[in-house]
């Protein structure tokens, strides 16, 4: 249930491995956080480690589902351009490339200068850079709405789960408000709507963030080779807090020609409000670093919600005490890029195949028991 990215990913290898699959929403496909959400399929800005490790393979499986036509036009290569503007960001640069090529990614430390002779139009404050060539961008709703036509399950909308349907300590369907609906299996990928159902109340935690849409910068294409992407960003996905006040900025360049310019990290919010202070402090940083943004136009703003998790991990396993209850949630800001390889291993999982995937780390029960309310 819950149909983001995450759901349709499972569904779709659900769908080709010849399961019956039924979608259930609580509103309409990509209403959460895929929905209002950038697109980054980077290797570049991921945490060392396991998250760095499956971006590796989610990249290399959205690059497949561009050759098998399910993605053609959505999927685009391009580089990440990571940017430092103080002495301690550059170190954080070195520290993730010094990651980066440990796991085989290729890497390009750039001066100030060779920044800008491949962004031309940085502004002084940036003191040096690196470009990771590999990346990629997809944006959420749209890959949602393709794995959906590709995998061919019914969806329900407005739907919402109410509770699972229990039988002799098993889990055997859900309870909707059009009544009951029996499964050999229930997979919960319903972002922070995971939590009552699942018993991850207390360990899901929403981190809002805000974007801001330009006009177009270019009718050609995106106006630059790639995303700016802050030291800052790169510290907010290491958990690490960098003495100067550095935000996670990134400036995005849309394959329409516009830039998508985001994001804050706002923890504890689940409100989808903008706001005046946000965005101004969006935009001068933004500024500052591109400082041609400023012929731009602001069209819109948005926010969406992450959903994070304890230990900074998702959550992705069968539920620890619950048979026939699996769980895909806790993506943060990493599901778009992430969700080929979830939708795989789960998939795999639910089926009893062998992993293609190693998600061990992931697996639900390292938070213990998670008891389930209001079951019945
Ligand atoms: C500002 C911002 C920028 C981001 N940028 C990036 C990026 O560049 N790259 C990247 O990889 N990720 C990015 N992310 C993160 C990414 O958007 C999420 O990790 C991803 O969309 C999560 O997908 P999901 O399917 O788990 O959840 P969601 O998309 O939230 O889907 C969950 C669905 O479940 C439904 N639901 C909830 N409760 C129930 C219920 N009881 N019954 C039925 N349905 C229910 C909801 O309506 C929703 O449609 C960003 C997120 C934000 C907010």
């Amino acid at each position: 249930m819950g149909v983001g990215i995450v759901g349709a990913a499972i569904a779709y290898f659900l769908t080709r491995s010849g399961a019956q699959v039924t979608l259930l929403e609580a509103s309409t496909p990509a209403a959460g956080a895929s929905g209002a959400s950038d697109g980054a399929v980077s290797v570049a800005s991921k945490r060392p480690g396991p998250m760095m490790a499956l971006a590796c393979e989610a990249r290399s499986l959205y690059r497949r589902w561009v050759e098998q036509g399910v993605l053609k036009d959505i999927y685009h290569p391009r580089p990440t351009y990571l940017f430092a503007r103080t002495d301690e960001e550059v170190a954080v640069i070195a520290h993730q490339g010094a990651d980066l090529m440990a796991l085989g990614e290729r890497i390009l430390p750039l001066t100030h200068a060779e920044l800008m002779q491949r962004v031309p139009g940085l502004g002084r404050h940036v003191l040096a850079g690196m470009k990771v060539p590999n990346d990629g961008h997809a944006l959420g709703y749209r890959v949602v709405d393709r794995l959906l036509q590709a995998s061919g399950a019914p969806v329900r909308r407005h739907t919402p789960v109410l509770r699972l349907a229990q039988s002799n300590g098993k889990v055997v369907g859900v309870i909707t408000p059009e009544g009951t609906l029996v499964a050999d299996a229930v997979i919960v990928a319903a972002g922070l709507g995971s939590g009552p159902l699942v018993g991850l109340d207390d360990i899901l935690i929403p981190r809002k963030g805000q974007l801001i849409v330009t006009d177009r910068a270019s009718t050609a294409g995106a106006a630059l080779p790639g995303p700016l992407m802050s030291a800052g960003y790169l510290a907010a996905k290491r958990r690490m807090v960098l003495g100067q006040a550095s935000t996670s900025l990134v400036i995005d360049p849309l394959a329409t020609g516009q830039f998508l310019i985001g994001s804050s990290r706002e923890t504890g919010f689940t409100d989808r409000q903008t706001d005046v202070l946000t965005v101004s402090t969006l935009l001068r940083e933004a500024l500052a670093v591109y400082p041609a943004l400023a012929r731009q136009r602001v069209i819109r703003t948005f926010a969406g919600i992450r959903i994070g998790t304890r230990d900074g991990l998702p959550i992705v396993g069968r539920h620890p005490t619950l048979p026939g209850l699996f769980i895909a949630t806790g993506m943060e800001g990493d599901g778009i890029c992430l969700a080929p390889v979830i939708g795989k291993a789960m998939a795999d999982m639910v089926l009893g195949a062998p992993s293609s995937f190693d998600v061990s780390v992931l697996d639900p029960g390292r938070f213990g028991d998670l008891p389930v309310q209001g079951s019945s």
